[in-house]
């Protein structure tokens, strides 16, 4: 019940677009009701439970008195003994009926921890091997080598997908949706791991270094930005303190947010960079989150880094700005832009574009728009050249 309600609070905003409050209303209530009846039962068994208890008890306590009684009279035991033994039998009594509800309440932590635990205790599908070897600072070069991919079960996602992309390049990445653009990303950060061919890193398998080292070397700006109860600086910073490094010296974090252009929101500000963001402070909107997101990434100084649809939620002229600065951005790092609004990867080294999980075409910007392919297809809607069907 508190699981659903949690869950109801975090997409509140869904619920009430889509006026789905009455229906949502009914599933709390039958998870209520179903809450109810649970406990309900559970009482029911505990009136029956506890008074058995004390009856047993206090016959025991009423068959050892008159058993008792009767040996004293015969003379078998002295009346002191019996007077004693009363005292201390009344003694246990409590704790004994108090045995009751604590088995009950134990039984409750019992099943509370077993679901707790069973979700712990899940091992994490990718592990680092026990010969797992430590990654310094890397050049940067990423290569997928006939990668085979799935989730689980479900369809292949990635089938034979391979691609090279040098230290330092600025490297697009384009195609349709569901065509594995996210999901390249996800395995670059080995978040699964390959079912087929592999992914290296400076000629290095993923799998062969520790996974925390790895991702020091990467750097990725996504679509959810986390940002803590903290001020702009520290949330920026945390690019760089977030595993323990060095906390950056302000000018470091200005450096940073001037290149995301962050910066000139910060200035407008009462309070500057020491501004407390999210509950008692501002509210970022969707913009100044991404471009906070890229600063962060910025000061982390990764060798790699990742645009993961770096610009969707900011506005045009801010996407512009961020387009004409990706030069700097991306400056001395291989970057790797899952974009899809082309216009972002417009001016890239180079341009992948994938489909059904491989890559099939690949050039510069107007290279693939002359070519006629589905790089030219995809980029015709975009920039209104052609109405979609
Ligand atoms: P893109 O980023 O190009 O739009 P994705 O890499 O997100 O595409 O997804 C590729 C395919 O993998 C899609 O068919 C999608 O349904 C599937 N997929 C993505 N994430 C998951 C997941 N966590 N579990 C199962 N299938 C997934």
């Amino acid at each position: 019940l508190v699981a659903r309600l949690e869950n109801y609070i975090a997409v509140l905003l869904a619920i009430k677009s889509l006026t789905a409050e009455s229906a949502e209303r009914e599933r709390v209530a039958a998870a209520s009701d179903a809450y109810r009846v649970a406990n309900h039962e559970a009482i029911r068994l505990q009136t029956v439970f506890i008074p058995v208890i004390r009856m047993a008890i206090a016959l025991g306590f009423a068959g050892s008195l008159v058993i008792g009684g009767v040996w004293a009279v015969r003379g078998d035991v002295a009346a002191s003994t019996l007077v004693l033994f009363g005292m201390m039998i009344q003694r246990i009594l409590w704790p004994m009926t108090r045995l009751g509800t604590t088995f009950d309440e134990y039984q409750r932590a019992h099943s509370s921890a077993a679901r707790i635990f069973s979700l712990l205790d899940t091992p994490p599908r990718v592990q680092d091997a026990p010969d797992a070897l430590a990654l310094g600072d890397v050049r940067g070069e990423v290569a997928f080598d006939a990668v085979r991919f799935r989730y689980g079960r479900g369809n292949v996602v990635l089938d034979g997908l391979t691609l090279c992309v040098a230290p330092g390049e600025t490297v697009g990445i384009a195609g349709p949706t569901g065509a594995g653009k996210s999901t390249l990303i996800k395995l670059l950060l080995r978040l699964y791991d390959v079912d087929g061919g592999a992914l290296r890193i400076d000629g290095r398998d993923v799998r062969s270094v520790r996974q925390h080292d790895l991702r020091r070397q990467i750097a990725v700006v996504t679509q959810d930005v986390y940002l803590f109860h903290g001020t702009i600086r520290e949330n920026i910073a945390y690019g760089l303190s977030a595993d323990g490094g060095r906390e950056p010296g302000l000018d470091e974090v200005v450096h940073a947010a001037r290149v995301a252009h962050l910066h000139e929101f910060v200035e407008t500000l009462p309070a500057g960079y020491e501004t407390i963001v999210g509950e008692r402070g501002i509210k970022l909107s969707g913009g100044q989150r991404q471009r906070l997101s890229i600063a962060r990434a910025i000061l982390k100084r990764a060798p790699i880094l990742v645009l993961d649809e770096a610009t969707s939620s900011v506005d045009t002229e801010t996407e512009r700005e961020i387009q004409e600065n990706l030069a700097r951005i991306t400056a001395g790092c291989t970057a790797l832009i899952v974009a899809h609004r082309l216009s972002t990867i417009r001016h890239a080294d180079r341009i992948l574009v994938l489909d059904e999980g491989r890559v099939v075409e690949e050039g510069r910007h107007d290279d693939l728009v002359a070519r006629g392919g589905l790089y030219a297809d995809l980029w015709n809607v975009q920039s209104g050249n052609v109405a979609v069907a």
